[in-house]
């Protein structure tokens, strides 16, 4: 495939990440921005399904929006290789050269998009906030944090194609379902053998959540600093519980030892967008407001009516977390 010959390139694809035959949630973002793209540039929206009986899917994938579904149905492809799954995507790619591959920027998006990007010797921006396209050019701009977090950079794949991303899961709106929507199908026989792959996986255990996973989560009740020690975090989960919902964090409380990482929102963590965010004690560093500014209502519990929490909160409580916190719980409790 000559990958500098840009003119044979065309059409956005997602891929349409599926573990066990669930698609991986972002998987609805990445189709509800790549329409955006694929719109602009007047190109199908494609999806990309790779997995060993995975055919229910395909209509999930056109409701949510792709025009053409291609996939590839082998049972060597039952779990997730890198060495199996880059191999099956770069065989599609080369045959159906797509101009913009889109992945979540998942465990598995991040695995994969390397080793395939390296395998067609194109480019690949990785963890992306942001995705813009100018028709004239056909250069997709993509935006990511830089240098530690410190500086947005955009950046262009100018020679080659495709173009390659993964994006950050929950920063892009979701397409919209409609069950009116049609779309075509095409198999790709992919040429693999088994010993093309040289892992085996042995088992996939799940890990046990006692939580919602923040992504998941409609309200998420999140704590700084100003909750003073680990304990702090028992109370905002009663008031998380009270609201079905779930616990976030910032940086310095994870760097404190308080709470796994895995709860820390903002630049270097999860991105949220919760239809309610209540910041317990959180200053409003740039760093985390990157991670949850856009969620549906903002609710900011602080001492100092100067924090910068404040300027983005729609509703904002001066006051002790360890006064306020619990006379919501009872509140609510009693509703
Ligand atoms: P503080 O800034 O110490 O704020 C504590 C707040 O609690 C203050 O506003 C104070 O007024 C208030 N308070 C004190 N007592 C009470 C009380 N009793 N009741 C109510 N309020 C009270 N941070 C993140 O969160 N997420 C990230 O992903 C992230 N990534 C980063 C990446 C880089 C490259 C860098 C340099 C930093 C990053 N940070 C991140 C760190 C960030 O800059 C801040 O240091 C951090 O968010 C501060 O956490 P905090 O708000 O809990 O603490």
């Amino acid at each position: 495939m000559d990958n500098r010959d840009i003119k044979q390139f065309k059409d956005v694809w997602v891929f349409a990440e599926q573990r066990q035959g669930t698609l991986t949630p972002v998987v609805v973002e990445l189709l509800g921005e790549g329409r955006k793209l694929a719109d602009k540039l007047g190109v199908k929206l494609c999806a990309l399904l790779v997995g060993s009986k995975v055919k229910d899917l395909i209509q999930t994938l056109i409701y949510y929006g792709a025009d053409r579904v291609y996939f590839v149905d082998n049972e060597l492809l039952e779990k997730y290789t890198t060495d199996g799954y880059s191999k099956a995507v770069c065989q599609a790619v080369e045959k159906y050269k797509p101009e913009i591959i889109m992945m979540g920027a998942t465990h598995i998006g991040r695995d994969l998009a390397p080793r395939i990007a390296s395998k067609l010797n194109t480019g690949l921006t990785a963890d992306c906030t942001g995705l813009e396209i100018d028709p004239e050019d056909g250069k997709l701009r993509q935006t990511r944090p830089a240098f530690g977090g410190n500086l947005m950079a955009t950046i262009i794949c100018p020679e080659t194609r495709p173009q390659m991303c993964t994006v950050r899961p929950g920063v892009m709106d979701k397409a919209i379902k409609d069950t009116n929507k049609t779309g075509e199908t095409i198999e790709i026989e992919v040429d693999i053998s088994q010993k093309d792959i040289r892992t085996k996986v042995l088992e996939i255990v799940k890990i046990k959540r006692d939580m919602i996973p923040l992504t998941d989560a409609d309200v998420i009740v999140s704590g700084g600093m100003g909750i003073k020690n680990a304990e702090g975090f028992k109370m905002l989960k009663e008031l998380a519980d009270v609201l079905g919902g779930t616990l976030g964090a910032s940086r310095a409380t994870v760097d404190a030892g308080w709470i796994d990482k895995s709860r820390q929102v903002g630049q270097t963590g999860t991105t949220v967008r919760p239809k309610l965010y209540i910041a317990c004690g959180i200053s409003g560093a740039i760093q985390h407001l990157a991670g949850m500014q856009e969620s549906g209502m903002i609710v900011a519990i602080n001492t100092n009516p100067n924090a910068p929490i404040f300027e983005v909160a729609d509703y904002g409580i001066v006051g002790d977390v360890y006064e306020v916190v619990p006379q919501l719980i009872e509140l609510l409790k009693d509703e």
